[in-house]
């Protein structure tokens, strides 16, 4: 029935053939790959070394954990805040980190792209945003076209915060929605009337924001597609410029939370399908660009653009168009790219902080990419962000062959081809129109990682569709 109900869209029979564990490729190799042989000793020498191109820009993250409250689904590193625990001591410990590094950075200093994640970042308030943002400017020079984002939760964010980050130079903001059919919202554990998200966004959009961008998930209890069909209208209803449709990751083994949700109440593998395949048909015909994996945004915004013209890059934040070799990650379980290795901090608040208080960094474990690794991140990336691998670029900038490098997995490739999902030629791979919902798929191809482990030593990923 489905096939028949979605015959304009993504197949159903496709998905369900692709639909299996994947990586998300934020990065590559991915985190499960990352050891602790990689620590602050080994951050320290990569911010030093990362010191000496002053010129070239910054990304900074900065993760803020704290939520009144956790909802059943979250993936996030969340702390629920106690007298403990709470998030005056956690900022005075995050500007020990802020200072720390910009001190090993020196003149490198200037960002070009600051986001604030979480956890839920409008849990502080006003004023310690004030100080926690005096602090950034007194360690950094942020460009004047920076693009500053922020994840703000409707339900507990104000007019006044708003306010104020726009004041500050905020002019992104993301709200996680979901979806809006209250029975799903119960069983998510994550009560929130569209008025309530309608009211964030249009007041965002009165201060000023140039971006303003929902997120809503795919196979999340109760849900059907006549329901998710009524969700997707009303945020249609709202515009929003970019809209992140992320399938749900039930992996109640590592997040007991989750255990909340009971599987019997899992949409079955064809109605997640389907659930996809009728969100991506109705932003597709609303006029939005589909910008590969899990992202859609309007045609006019800066994402469409960058993809058009090849420049999409994605790093740990999401889909970017600011280029920056470096990514700096503060906070708890933060996770930075910096001279070509990959580090997150502690992930455990108490671990966290009393490593900066020690006086040195928090970094748990990490990678430093060795040659192979970049090769294939570059070709992921390329697949991923820009749905084409240029072979001439890959030679240009590796001095390899892709034919020969890949002659291995050019075998593998075929299939894909067949069920057009991928055009191969003489010189570039290119993932078509179709092809766009199914890059994790493709990528999965290009990691040696994955490659070298039989399915049943693999880690537990959340499911491509
Ligand atoms: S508010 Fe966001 S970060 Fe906090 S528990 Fe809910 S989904 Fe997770």
């Amino acid at each position: 029935m489905a096939n028949t109900l979605y015959k304009n869209r993504v197949p159903i029979t496709l998905l369900q053939k692709y639909d299996r564990p994947g990586p998300r490729y934020t990065s590559y190799p991915t985190v499960p790959e990352w050891t602790e042989s990689v620590g602050p000793h080994q951050y320290k020498a990569a911010l030093q070394k990362a010191s000496q191109t002053p010129a070239e820009p910054l990304s900074v993250y900065v993760h803020l954990p704290f939520c009144e409250k956790r909802c059943y689904f979250c993936a996030c590193n969340v702390v629920i805040p106690t007298r403990k625990r709470n998030s005056d001591d956690y900022l005075e410990i995050l500007y020990r980190e802020i200072e720390n590094t910009a001190a090993l950075l020196g003149a490198r200093n200037k960002i070009v792209q600051l986001h604030f994640g979480g956890g839920t970042p409008t849990f502080l308030s006003v004023s310690q945003f004030a100080t926690l943002l005096d602090k950034l400017e007194c360690a950094f020079v942020f460009s004047a076209d920076a693009e500053i984002s922020i994840e703000v939760d409707p339900r507990v964010t104000t007019d006044e915060q708003l306010k104020y980050l726009r004041s500050r130079g905020f002019n992104r903001v993301s709200m996680g929605v979901q979806d809006f059919n209250p029975v799903v919202q119960k069983a998510i554990n994550r009560i929130q009337p569209y008025e309530q998200t309608k009211h964030c966004v249009d007041y965002s959009r009165e201060l000023g924001y140039a971006g303003v961008n929902i997120d809503l998930i795919y196979g999340l209890p109760h849900q059907n597609v006549a329901g998710f069909t009524e969700t997707i209208d009303k945020a249609l209803t709202l515009r929003p410029d970019r809209v992140a449709l992320y399938s749900f990751a039930y992996l109640p083994e590592s997040m007991k939370h989750q255990n909340f949700i009971k599987p019997i109440d899992l949409p079955e593998l064809e109605v997640k399908a389907a659930l996809f395949s009728t969100a991506h048909g109705m932003f597709s015909e609303a006029g939005y660009q589909h910008i590969g994996m899990d992202h859609f945004a309007l045609p006019g915004d800066e994402l469409s653009l960058a993809q058009n013209n090849g420049k999409l890059q994605r790093n740990f934040m999401g889909y970017t168009t600011k280029v920056s070799p470096d990514l700096i990650g503060l906070g708890v379980s933060g996770i930075g790219y910096v001279s070509d290795t990959f580090v997150q901090n502690h992930a455990k608040l108490e671990s966290y902080q009393e490593k900066i208080q020690n006086g040195g960094f928090a970094t748990h474990r990490g990678l430093k990419l060795a040659k192979d690794d970049l090769i294939r991140q570059f070709v992921i990336s390329s697949i991923m962000c820009n749905f084409k691998l240029d072979f001439q670029k890959l030679q240009e900038k590796f001095s390899v062959s892709f034919h020969d490098y890949f002659s291995a997995e050019f075998d593998q490739l075929g299939p894909f081809a067949a069920d057009g999902i991928i055009i191969l030629s003489d010189d570039s791979l290119c993932v078509t129109a179709l092809g766009r919902t199914f890059v994790r798929n493709v990528s999965m191809i290009f990691d040696a990682y994955l490659r070298s482990k039989p399915a049943a030593d693999r880690p537990a990923f959340s499911r491509t569709i």
